[in-house]
């Protein structure tokens, strides 16, 4: 069978067919490094960490290429840094802040379950890219300077008479409407009020670059230049598979899409758009002000990664999510029976009832439910179906080790209970071995007596 993949363009599933098979290319915009990163944030690394999987199952772990970016440059870590180290000059600052996020975004992606991508590309490593791409822009008439600024003109690429795409083709938006409906308080420099900022003066004390175009000035790059300029240096003019929330369809991946097909002069940036769904929290969007916004950190101190992952991939991708503690409570203890019966066996090749499912636009949900159905009947495919999937990361003992040391339960102690309790039972004395039961329950583990001794768990 083969892969399709939906397509935010042409709005439909469409079969997957690299440019390259060889060197199958994915850009997904990574996160803005100036705090530690939410739940929501955690749902595009999850699926497309799964996408790369499946691609490196599909054709070869050398031959996908993955990029995801880190966005260092930006007014949210600015304001942060000024406000955490005010004692410090505000480039010392910074860097402290994106180092802090960074390495804390790492921590918990790892912890997910998510390999790394093939390259990890900072925005402040990338400005000579950028630079570039501004000056054809301005040289073809695309872009223009005005007040140490340099601006995109929609209107100036929707006339151009050539093969470009149409600016507002992705997010299905006519450019006139556009205009018509645009605020009118727009900055005075700009010529159109749907003209975007591809580069700005930076204020004294903030971090700047010498400036394209001919600007004296320095100044710094507006946000949807760094990931043309990105995915351009590491995956080419042109690739197979751009991704991110579905969020970013508007205006972010609109102008990315603009500024690499009018630099290059070309039909297309990426051959398939994908765009996850959002996620709220029991049924109300996430927010600061709402109070319910939840850190994958905090989260990681009750859960394990691969419950999260889990709990997340039990919805298909694009739809929205409800992240409930119901559903993660249900998620741990589907996991926990997995490890249990699947971790420490030899794992065969992941079933095709889950494969299938998968390569129908990461139908994540129906292939988890083969999961429960390969539970009963093939359990060294329900492993290597798991892994495939990115699960199963420890051995049985670990997982039940760490289930225990999070639960508190001191696990020699449930041991001589238990040992106390045969004990007992041998000698007929049922209301004393009762009581330990009794007494190990409200510990919060779970006994299960069979013909070959006792076990015991952390009951969820
Ligand atoms: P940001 O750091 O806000 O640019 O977001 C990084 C990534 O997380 C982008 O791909 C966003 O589309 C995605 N994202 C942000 N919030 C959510 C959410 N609540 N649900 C799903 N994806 C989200
Ligand atoms: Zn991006």
């Amino acid at each position: 069978m083969e892969l399709r993949l939906h397509d935010t363009l042409t709005r439909e599933k469409r079969t997957f067919v690299p440019l390259d098979a060889s060197n199958v290319r994915m850009y997904v915009c990574g996160p803005t490094v100036y705090d530690f990163a939410h739940i929501g944030n955690a749902r595009p690394v999850i699926v497309f960490d799964v996408l790369f999987r499946l691609l490196r199952h599909l054709y070869g772990e050398a031959h996908v290429k993955y990029v995801r970016n880190i966005t260092d440059v930006d007014d949210k870590i600015n304001d942060r840094a000024a406000r955490d180290f005010p004692g410090l000059p505000l480039n010392e600052a910074i860097r402290k802040v994106t180092e802090q996020t960074g390495k804390q975004f790492h921590a918990d992606v790892d912890a997910l379950g998510a390999l790394r991508p093939s390259v990890e590309p900072r925005a402040t490593e990338h400005i000579a890219e950028m630079r570039e791409i501004i000056e054809r822009l301005v040289k073809d008439g695309f872009a223009y300077v005005a007040e140490d600024h340099v601006l995109f003109s929609p209107q100036a690429m929707n006339a151009a008479n050539s093969s470009l795409p149409r600016y507002g083709a992705l997010s299905n938006r006519s450019l006139d409407e556009m205009v018509a409906g645009a605020r009118v308080d727009v900055a005075p420099y700009k010529k159109g009020n749907t003209d975007f900022v591809l580069w700005k003066p930076s204020k004294p004390g903030e971090p700047s670059w010498p400036s394209p175009a001919g600007i004296k000035a320095e100044g710094r790059p507006g946000w949807h230049i760094e990931c043309s300029a990105m995915a351009w240096k590491h995956l080419g003019e042109h690739f197979d598979i751009h991704g991110g929330g579905i969020d970013l369809v508007f205006p972010h991946h609109e102008n990315e899409v603009a500024q690499t097909c009018c630099a290059f002069h070309q039909e297309r940036m990426a051959n398939y758009w994908m765009h996850n769904g959002f996620l709220q929290v029991e049924s109300e969007k996430m927010s600061k002000s709402l109070g319910n916004f939840i850190t994958i950190h905090e989260l990681l101190k009750d859960w394990p990664g691969e419950v999260l992952r889990l709990n997340m991939l039990k919805t298909h991708y694009r739809s929205p999510i409800d992240w409930t503690m119901k559903s993660l409570e249900e998620s741990a203890r589907t996991l926990d029976d997995w490890y249990r019966v699947a971790a420490d066996v030899e794992p065969g090749k992941p079933a095709a009832s889950v494969v299938e499912p998968l390569l129908d636009d990461l139908n994540t949900s129906l292939a988890i439910a083969a999961l429960h159905s390969l539970r009963g009947s093939d359990v060294p495919a329900l492993a290597g179906s798991l892994r495939l999937l990115g699960f199963l990361s420890e051995s049985a003992a670990q997982w039940e080790g760490r289930k225990q040391q999070a639960s508190g339960v001191d696990a020699g102690e449930v041991e001589r209970l238990i040992t106390e309790r045969t004990a007992a039972r041998a000698r007929k004395d049922f209301k004393e071995s009762d009581r330990i039961r009794d007494l190990l329950a409200a510990m919060g583990v779970a006994i299960k007596d069979s013909k070959e001794g006792t076990t015991w768990e952390v009951a969820r």
